[in-house]
């Protein structure tokens, strides 16, 4: 039976460690750190999304300062509120929530935020600084499971290592930050030809492709640790991943559930981010930097 990379458990730890940063340091700074949570129109995902963030936050001690803004806002209206955000000493980490509604190009928005308050390191700076190996804030969701596969002894070093999926979000900076810490990387996508054979090669499989159960027994190499990113809402209720978990849990030797494996990090490390940047900019020390490697 795998081990159960817990995503639940680790983020509970993690916070638990920001909450100590916080506390030490709210009063010599004189403000709790501050998130921003930018969101426009009403996708319903994207509200529930938006009202976990700010409870997380709430959970830790960092201040939310969400601004909500209407479906049909125009977009100089939404880079009006973001550079507010940008000016506002408050804040230390601002999310654009996506995706935004038909009309808005995120592009330009995205790139309009400070990039030294990029909660969610999708700043084209700060893919460039995850590229070059210099610090700053990282995409969220690889950054979660770098730290579910470290948590759990799992070293990337020396190991093959699959990331399906190619997106800006998850696939290129998951694929970044595995060679980082000395994986030996391969990027499969939906042209690529024959999955099962690169996949069954690999000792760490990321499966970031957004189609439900699409990775059986069939692909995964015995005592592979295999990471499941996708998530997805049944047609009969409940959710599953991209992965067919009873399939592949008597090969692997770990695997992340769904729900409870990579999503609650998601969450976390846009708090480690906003803590971070915080204890940045007031030149406090602190302890998680092998959480934003
Ligand atoms: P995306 O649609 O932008 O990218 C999907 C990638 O998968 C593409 O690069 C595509 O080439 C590849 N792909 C598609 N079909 C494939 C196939 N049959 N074989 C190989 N590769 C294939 O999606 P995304 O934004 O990267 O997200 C991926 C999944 O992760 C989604 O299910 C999303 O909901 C989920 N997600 C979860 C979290 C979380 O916190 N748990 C965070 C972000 C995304």
């Amino acid at each position: 039976m795998a081990l159960r990379l817990d995503g639940k458990e680790l983020a509970a730890t993690v916070e638990r460690r920001l909450t100590s940063v916080v506390d030490a340091h709210t009063k010599t700074v004189g403000r709790l750190p501050g998130l921003a949570v930018l969101r426009v129109g009403d996708d319903p995902a994207s509200a529930v999304y938006v009202a976990n963030k700010e409870k997380a936050c709430a959970r830790v001690g960092i201040a939310s300062y969400g601004a909500h803004l209407a479906a049909d806002t125009p977009a100089d209206q939404v880079l009006s509120t973001i550079k507010l955000l940008n000016a506002d000493s408050r804040v230390d980490g601002i999310l654009l929530q996506l995706p935004l509604p038909k009309g808005l190009d995120e592009r330009p928005l995205l790139e309009a935020i400070d990039p030294e308050k990029d909660a969610d390191g999708l700043h084209t700076l700060n893919l460039g600084r995850l590229l070059k190996g210099e610090p700053g804030p990282r995409s969220c969701t690889p950054a979660g499971v770098m730290a579910l596969l470290r948590s759990n002894g799992i070293d990337p070093a020396g190991q093959r290592a699959v990331v399906i999926g190619r997106s800006i979000l998850v696939g290129q900076p998951m694929a970044l930050m595995l060679q980082a810490a000395n994986a030996t990387v391969t990027v499969a996508h939906s042209r690529t030809a024959d999955l099962a054979a690169h996949t069954r090669e690999a000792e760490i499989v990321v499966v970031a492709a957004g189609r439900p159960e699409m990775v059986g027994a069939e692909h995964v190499r015995p005592g592979a640790a295999v990471v499941d990113v996708g998530i997805h809402r049944k047609p009969e209720g409940g959710l599953c991943g991209d992965v067919v978990a009873e399939e592949v849990e008597p090969i692997a030797a770990a695997l992340s559930p769904v729900p409870g494996g990579v999503g609650p990090m998601t969450v976390t490390m846009l708090l480690v981010n906003t803590v971070v940047a915080w204890c940045r900019r007031h030149g406090i020390n602190h302890d998680l930097d092998e959480l934003i490697v």
